[in-house]
């Protein structure tokens, strides 16, 4: 069976190399694609520059080529997609729907870090000030394809969030809405730790008219102290001449069941196991998997 019109992505930022962790959400996408027949499109998010490792972008495009992950067309960076962003910003604004907020730190940690609005009505001008969107006292939800239902309150929850930072960097939450929807993604296959981030991105892309992509959400590998993968410590790179059986580590993961000697059949072979196998019920429903657990 074949969807043509099925769009996949992967998204990394490059703040380090990729880790198991990453490997695992960009295999997921990559299988969820490939078994249908789909595209594949890569999409580095260096929206950060100070957060950016030197060498990562080389360093992950050369790591999803060592580990077969091919990617359809040209990479596409977010560092040139900032007139976009910058325009919808200002339509938001001009339409009320979005506003300067010049809060302190101090004010901002107030009420728990839930911000209340408190610039909504003052009319700052844009330049030098955070950018926020207003947000309904409405929920918003979805059915994630492995999660299940995830629901949330965006005013009691979220609050008004951040499009643009004060220092004038675009917000994920605002990019990746715009460039999924440019790039015409179908299918977002990401790790969990972005389960909370959704229902801010369903709330923009029904504010800017744009489709709604079908969402999985695949566990996120922790550490032994609970923390994602490269957050306490930076990760070393996936070794290249560890694909095969890294890959097959990563299907496993995914609750795949790959046969005990899959990696010998080198890397090509072990992601063509992969889309002929590929199951999105096998799965773990859970939002963290131990990466010391795992087999
Ligand atoms: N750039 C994000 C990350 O590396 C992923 C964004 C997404 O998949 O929506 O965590
Ligand atoms: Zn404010």
């Amino acid at each position: 069976m074949n969807l043509p019109s099925y769009v996949g992505r992967f998204a990394p930022t490059p703040s380090g190399y990729l880790h198991f962790g990453s490997l695992v959400a960009a295999l997921a996408s990559w299988l969820d694609a490939r078994a249908v027949g789909g595209r594949w499109l890569l999409r580095m998010e260096d929206l950060d520059p100070p957060r950016e490792m030197a060498g990562a972008q080389a360093a992950i495009l050369r790591a999803l080529e060592a580990y077969g992950l091919h990617w359809d067309g040209e990479c596409v960076r977010q560092s040139d997609r900032h007139a976009a962003y910058a325009a919808v910003i200002q339509r938001l604004s001009e339409q009320g729907l979005a506003y300067a907020c010049t809060c302190s730190r101090k004010q901002l940690e107030q009420n728990g870090g839930l911000y209340r609005g408190t610039c909504r009505d003052a009319c700052h001008p844009l330049e030098e000030a955070a950018v926020r969107i207003r947000v309904p006292q409405l929920g918003y939800g979805f059915v994630d394809r492995v999660q299940g239902e995830y629901r949330q309150h965006l005013g009691r929850e979220v609050g008004d969030f951040v499009i643009r930072r004060r220092d004038g960097l675009f917000a994920y939450q605002l990019a990746v809405v715009l460039d999924d929807a440019w790039q015409g993604v179908t299918d977002v296959v990401r790790g969990a730790d972005l389960l909370d981030s959704t229902p801010r991105q369903l709330y923009l892309q029904e504010l800017l008219g744009l489709p709604q992509p079908r969402y999985l959400h695949v566990p996120l590998i922790i550490q032994p102290d609970g923390h994602k993968l490269g957050k306490t410590y930076r990760s070393p790179p996936l070794a290249a001449d560890q694909a095969a059986p890294l890959l097959t580590r990563a299907l496993r993961a995914l609750g795949q069941r790959p046969p005990a000697d899959l990696a010998d059949a080198g890397v090509e072979g072990v992601l063509q196991w992969g889309v002929a196998h590929w199951r999105v019920e096998g799965i773990p429903r859970t939002r963290t998997l131990a990466e010391a657990q795992l087999v």
